[in-house]
């Protein structure tokens, strides 16, 4: 590898880096990450910080799983690649399928259809919507339906039932047949509504009127997260999935839980479906499946789902996509070791127990600093939106932000900045004694605001 110097010199030149405009990273490089241990990580000063991120929301296990890192290097050697593609398959990608469908139980998925990450789980979802209806003879079942402030990745397909303003506006003009309702989020809401179980009803009602305006026979699926991340990390009423599932069924819509970031137990529940008893038709994962060590993701599918392709006759059944890493031999291998890992330690447990704590920390941060408009957090993910003024609750500008995520990490913390909101979302194996370090670092940060 190049030195050091290389790399500082080169950090955003011949590399675009995602989410992040190219001039900027330009004038002002992002840090070079060299090393990770335990729930810790070193820049390229040689500066240690416990990542309070997780990476991207993924690293559940921590950097220094030995048994996913085995696993890799053993199924490295043994195969590295084969393709899934029809007339092959490779072991660890049919053990894996077995393995979530065990673990997926309690939410009914019965089948796996492998990616290569969030993005593309969202597209197959989203395809094999429109697909199931082709077989069922309902072709006018195309539309779309998701919340506003929500958040399902950079395909075509997820920026256009994306909620987020900032995800479409560039790309416009996107995938015709996609409608949004209002999120369940008691803090900015367009009833003023601040009581959750009432504000859950208002957004249902939403979604009737929606559904009524559109016709319930052209709307193929409805798909969310089942605690809402990039967004913001808004926490629905625990009213508000069973509610939405009912209308669904009552109009025949598909629901796609998006559980790119629930799914693998952040929540403190092993899903954000069975954190609310509800059961989707199909479900989206990725990122935690091998906790950030191997790109892989997988659209679940429902008997239900499943029947109708399975049995079917017409010639709308066969699958016309997928991707040369569906199903990758040592992404599998990955997230069994992953899979196994994560059931061992309990980690739902301890992102249920920790996550307790670090509620308590940012409702003790909100009471320390007027600049904290507003907390969430359910386990192990949590925002903190940051306002310039509490009745107003302008958010403060990016200056504050940036000099909020500075002093964090100076005082030993990594935290990420959306928007408005500082995100956390840190390794699920964390201790008390982290929780406790989030929240000094965090105190130090708020302290530049
Ligand atoms: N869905 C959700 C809910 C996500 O949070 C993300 C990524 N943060 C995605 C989809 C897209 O996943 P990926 O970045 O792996 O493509």
């Amino acid at each position: 590898m190049r030195d050091m110097n290389f790399l500082t010199e080169n950090n955003a030149r011949p590399i675009w880096h995602p989410m992040a405009h190219p001039a900027e990273m330009q004038a002002s490089p992002p840090r070079v990450i060299m090393k990770g241990d335990g729930v810790t990580v070193t820049d390229i000063d040689g500066k240690s910080v416990l990542d309070a991120v997780g990476g991207l929301w993924n690293v559940n296990l921590g950097y220094s799983s030995d048994p996913v890192k085995e696993a890799i290097a053993r199924q490295l050697a043994e195969l590295p690649y084969y393709s899934g593609f029809r007339g092959t398959s490779t072991g660890p990608s049919i053990e894996l399928a077995y393995e979530l469908a065990e673990f997926f139980a309690p939410e009914g998925m019965v089948r796996s259809f492998f990616t290569s990450g969030g993005s593309d789980s969202v597209e197959s979802a989203l395809r094999l919507a429109r697909q199931y209806w082709k077989i069922k003879g309902e072709a006018d079942r195309t539309k779309f339906l998701a919340l506003k402030k929500g958040y399902h990745g950079t395909h075509f397909g997820g920026a256009s039932v994306n909620g987020n303003a900032n995800f479409r506006r560039n790309y416009e003009p996107l995938l015709p047949g996609c409608f949004h309702i209002p999120a369940p989020w008691t803090y900015r809401n367009p009833f003023d509504e601040t009581d959750p179980a009432k504000l859950a009803r208002l957004c249902i009602r939403a979604l009737e009127d929606e559904i009524a305006f559109q016709g319930g026979d052209t709307i193929a699926a409805f798909i969310m997260e089942p605690v809402l991340g990039a967004g913001g990390v808004i926490v629905p009423h625990e009213t508000f999935m069973p509610m939405l599932r009912e209308v669904l069924d009552r109009h025949g819509i598909l629901l796609i839980a998006d559980e790119v970031v629930t799914g693998f137990g952040r929540t403190g529940a092993w899903s954000g479906s069975r954190l609310w008893g509800v059961k989707p038709d199909m479900m989206t994962i990725a990122k935690a499946i091998t906790s950030g060590y191997f790109p892989l993701g997988a659209t679940l599918i429902s008997q239900k789902v499943a029947d109708v392709f399975e049995a079917d006759r017409t010639s709308f059944g066969a699958i016309g996509h997928g991707y040369t890493y569906s199903g990758h031999p040592v992404g599998c291998a990955a997230g069994l070791a992953a899979l196994a890992e994560t059931k061992r330690l309990n980690l739902a447990g301890n992102a249920a127990a920790r996550g307790e704590e670090l509620a308590a920390v940012l409702a003790d941060l909100k009471a320390r600093f007027d600049v904290v408009g507003d907390v969430r957090s359910k386990g192990l993910m949590a925002a903190l939106e940051l306002v310039s003024d509490r009745t107003s609750k302008k958010p403060v500008d990016k200056k504050v932000m940036a000099a909020v995520a500075d002093g964090a990490y100076e005082a030993g913390i990594m935290i990420r900045v959306s928007g408005n909101n500082i995100i956390l979302s840190p390794p699920l194996v964390i201790t008390s004694a982290d929780v406790a370090t989030i929240a000094d670092g965090l105190a130090a940060g708020l302290a530049r605001a």
